[in-house]
């Protein structure tokens, strides 16, 4: 008798509450039951598999940590271990529920007014809106806090948006989008929600990735877009606004990167332990279980420090430096837990129906958005060092 595959090696989940548990294991079960059958066909035909969101609505999960509009009012440590949940599983599905309840979402609740969040979140919390959220711009990734060249008018009671914006997840659908662009009259960042089929607004789908293939990216093109004054987010005023979501939804894509690491090492343990060669199953080799030790390893840091990010989170004492880290670290460790996961696994790692090469895959993607390695660890050396070496 083998002993249990089990990623939380730990234990972390005995300390969540009875009620936390519970949803923790009902989002697995709808993972495991609905998604993970499906997602390498869609991975591999590059679609979405739009036909979930109405299944994933029924977990009452989006806006989890929100309260009031019909949002859950949870912890952010929940929050996380469904993030994770979903990385076990699919990056892409992750991401597609990241762009829509944090970043998306995130954005109206933490930005919004009042009359803003009752027009838009409850209708994105039940998911019969579908959000995205475009910062980044074909020229400008990393430099986005200074550097935003998508320009916005007032005139009148309307703004007029030109621009592009490059990488947009779910916009090629997405009923709500949330674009940043900088005001032509103070030259500080706002928001705006554009709604679906808006003149002036067009998504073209970015073909040809080779990673989280099933989220659908888009760029966007700004032509003298109107936009009346009510859908721009009131609360914003400068990008330091925009720079709040983005602390909040950095800490789920360390969570995320976590639940892809579980996952890969989980497919390699099974896969170690069922596959044979010198008439040995090729788990109880010392170097493959060397291997599989140091994916564990890796694995048990990371968990153990989202944990406690997320306590902070819930003490309200997170900083972004503390998220930064957070994503610097997982994402790196994850690429290498990926990797490792792919090498005991031979030839048959690099086919999709051991999943473990979707993740490779996707590992990389995880590692450049919402700021790159590079980025993130600068925002730690500034915390850490007093000084900016930015520019
Ligand atoms: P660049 O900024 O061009 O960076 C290239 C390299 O230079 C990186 O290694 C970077 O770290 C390094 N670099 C840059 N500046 C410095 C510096 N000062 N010091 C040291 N190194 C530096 N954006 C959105 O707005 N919304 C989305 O929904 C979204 N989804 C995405 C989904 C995917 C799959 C991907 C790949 C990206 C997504 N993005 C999205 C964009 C993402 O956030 C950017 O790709 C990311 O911020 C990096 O920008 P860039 O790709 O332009 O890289």
């Amino acid at each position: 008798e083998l002993p249990p595959i089990n990623g939380d090696f730990y234990a972390l989940s005995d300390s969540l509450s009875e009620e936390d548990r519970a949803l923790q294991l009902k989002v697995r079960k709808f993972l495991e039951e609905e998604v993970k059958p499906i997602v390498n066909d869609y991975w591999l035909k590059d679609k979405f598999p739009h036909e979930l969101i109405a299944k994933m609505a029924e977990l009452n999960i989006c806006g989890l940590t929100y309260e009031g509009y019909g949002c859950p009012n949870r912890s952010f440590l929940m929050e996380g271990i469904i993030a994770s949940e979903m990385g076990r599983i699919d990056a892409s599905m992750a991401t597609f529920f990241g762009v829509q309840s944090g970043l998306a979402m995130g954005s109206i609740y933490i930005c919004g007014s009042e009359e803003q969040k009752q027009r838009w979140l409850p209708k994105m919390q039940k998911m019969e809106l579908i959000g995205s959220f475009g910062l980044t711009e074909p020229e400008v990734g990393s430099a986005v806090a200074g550097g935003l060249t998508t320009t916005a008018k007032r005139v009148g009671d309307k703004w007029v948006l030109n621009g592009q914006k490059k990488w947009i997840g779910n916009s090629t659908f997405a009923d709500v989008n949330i674009i940043w662009a900088r005001d032509l009259a103070d030259n500080q960042v706002k928001g705006f929600v554009i709604e679906k089929d808006t003149p002036g607004f067009v998504v073209e789908k970015i073909q040809g990735k080779m990673a989280l293939r099933i989220v659908q990216n888009g760029l966007i093109t700004l032509t003298n877009c109107e936009v009346k004054e009510e859908n721009r987010l009131q609360k914003c005023d400068s990008f330091k606004d925009t720079a709040k979501v983005l602390q909040m939804t950095r800490a789920g894509v360390a969570w995320m990167a976590v639940g892809v690491a579980r996952g890969a090492y989980e497919s390699a343990l099974k896969y170690t332990r069922e596959r044979k060669q010198f008439s040995k199953p090729i788990a109880s080799f010392q170097l493959i279980q060397n291997h599989l030790v140091e994916m564990l390893s890796n694995l048990t840091a990371m968990q153990t420090m989202v944990f406690q990010l997320s306590k902070l989170q819930d003490e309200g004492k997170l900083t972004d430096e503390h998220a930064s880290l957070a994503k610097v670290f997982c994402s790196l460790r994850t690429r290498d837990v990926v990797s490792k996961a792919r090498e005991v696994m031979g030839g048959n790692g690099i086919l999709l129906e051991h999943d473990v090469a979707r993740f490779v895959a996707d590992a990389e993607a995880i590692y450049s958005y919402e700021g790159t390695k590079e980025i993130n660890s600068l925002i730690v050396g500034r915390a850490i060092t007093g000084f900016s070496a930015f520019v």
